[in-house]
């Protein structure tokens, strides 16, 4: 399979990136922290880092987003910012009173050398914290973002990495249940609520308990309210982040992450034994069935009925539409585990993606849509870690019938007015981008017939006597 890469960029001309295929480090650990009950997310660094990771978070989900930060600027640039991560993390105890505040670094922070652990240490446990009222402070969280490091991706999976560090206990901790408690870990990655939402249903129908490491669905998917809530009700309680170091299996759907960040998953094999199975998001029939295979061998229950259901509609929604979709080509990009995810989806259904584009590095992402889809072979370019640049180029060669990424795409695809099918993170120019799903049966199914009509639709735009037989 024929990769191109970063060097391979620079040496076509490329001196910079362009538009970058990728969101910042601490935006991901944000939004990560975000899926914790009672939790505030929390920059250390300059505010401009916070603004834009709000705007962003904001604009995707249409949802109030606090993000708060330590405002670090010239004074504590040079002679460090321990008093401010203190007097922050102090207003944002007394303002929001939340169970735990999630301490991501910025690049300015990073690059002074910021020894953000220490200084969190120094201010003691939550017991030596108390509110006037007794209320015990907050758990502090830190997790390392020099976003020069890492994708938004990364930062998302070491966040959930370091909040299971900090708060799981093993089975034999008299604070949790016994020795697996039939509950299973599943750590989604960086899916939409939608997903987040079907997930749950999915893993309860084989009479499992889905412990959803983060879940943000009811926190950035809110219903209305008429007050505003200082710290929104939901997110994965604290006390079950505790719990699952007794569970029975964990279940990392994606997990492609830069070399040198550690997955949950394997955090919580590694620490407490529980089984670790990493499957890709399941995107299509063909990987939706390794995910409810793993289900069963785990409950050692069939498929419920509904869902059994749910993919045999799939398979004639596929017979249905067929000709609409088979032999075009699309360009994919986006983050390596939802890109994997569509590359193998649309072979399924008979789109080339023929290229496969990621600001990820995990160096692994041609390989993976090799062993998922070997019938892509010599027909897909992968191109990781790039650009827009990068990606127009690519784009404007192939010349695809479709594009399929997120909103940053937007302008390529005016330019060669290619139709723009809007999945993933961020989606700013439509509404409803927590509503679309793109997992299981269910999702793939919404998929299909967007993806289907946005072809219909374009072919009738582009012909001079529209659809004949209407
Ligand atoms: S300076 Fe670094 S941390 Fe701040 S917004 Fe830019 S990339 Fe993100």
């Amino acid at each position: 399979m024929s990769v191109s890469t970063s060097s391979e960029a620079l040496a076509s001309g490329s001196v910079s990136t362009t538009n970058a295929c990728r969101m910042c480090m601490p935006l991901g650990a944000g939004l990560a922290f975000s899926g914790f009950e009672g939790t505030v997310p929390f920059l250390h660094g300059s505010q401009g880092c916070a603004t834009y990771i709000r705007r962003y978070l904001i604009s995707h989900f249409s949802e109030p987003m606090d993000i708060a930060s330590s405002s670090v600027g010239e004074a504590a640039t040079v002679f460090g910012g321990e008093a401010n991560l203190r007097e922050g993390v102090r207003n944002v105890t007394r303002v929001y009173r939340p169970e735990m505040i999630g301490v991501a670094t910025t690049c300015l922070t990073e690059t002074i050398g910021e020894d953000v652990s220490g200084m969190l240490g120094r201010m003691g446990p939550p017991e030596e914290r108390t509110a006037p009222d007794g209320t015990p402070g907050p758990a502090l969280v830190h997790v390392p973002t020099p976003s020069y490091a890492g994708t938004h991706a990364d930062g998302f999976h070491a966040a959930v990495t370091s909040t299971v560090t900090a708060l799981a206990r093993p089975a034999s901790d008299g604070s949790v249940p016994g020795a697996s408690d039939g509950s299973v870990n599943v750590l989604p990655g960086i899916v939409s609520t939608a997903d987040l939402r079907h997930l749950r249903e999915l893993v309860a129908g084989y009479g499992l308990a889905p412990r959803l490491m983060p879940d943000w669905s009811d926190r950035l998917d809110g219903v209305s309210m008429d007050h505003y809530e200082m710290l929104t009700a939901g997110g994965t309680p604290l006390t079950e982040v505790a719990a699952s170091g007794a569970a029975a299996a964990s279940i990392t759907l994606g997990g492609l992450v830069s070399p040198g960040i550690t997955l949950a998953g394997d955090l919580l094999a590694e620490s407490f034994g529980v089984p670790h199975h990493r499957l890709a998001m399941p995107v299509g029939i063909r990987l939706t069935d390794a995910l409810t295979d793993r289900l069963t061998d785990l409950s050692d229950r069939p498929m419920p009925d509904w869902s059994a259901a749910e993919r045999g509609r799939l398979i004639d929604a596929y017979v249905d539409g067929h000709k609409y979709v088979a032999e075009r080509t699309a360009v994919v990009y986006g983050d390596e585990d939802l890109v994997l995810g569509l590359a193998v989806w649309l072979a399924e259904i008979g789109i080339t993606p023929a290229v496969c584009a990621t600001g990820g590095r995990s160096g692994r992402l041609a390989a993976e849509i090799a062993r998922l889809a070997p019938e892509l072979d010599g027909r897909v370019e992968v191109v990781e870690d790039t650009d827009f640049r990068r990606i127009g180029e690519a784009a404007r060669r192939i010349r695809p019938d479709l594009l399929i990424g997120h909103s940053k795409g937007y302008r390529l695809a005016r330019e060669l007015d290619i139709p723009l099918v809007r999945v993933g993170l961020p989606i700013h120019d439509r509404v409803g981008a927590q509503r679309v799903r793109h997992l299981g049966y269910r999702g793939a199914q919404e998929l299909f017939d967007r993806v289907a009509n946005t072809l219909i639709a374009d072919r009738q735009d582009s012909s001079s006597v529209g659809y004949a037989y209407m």
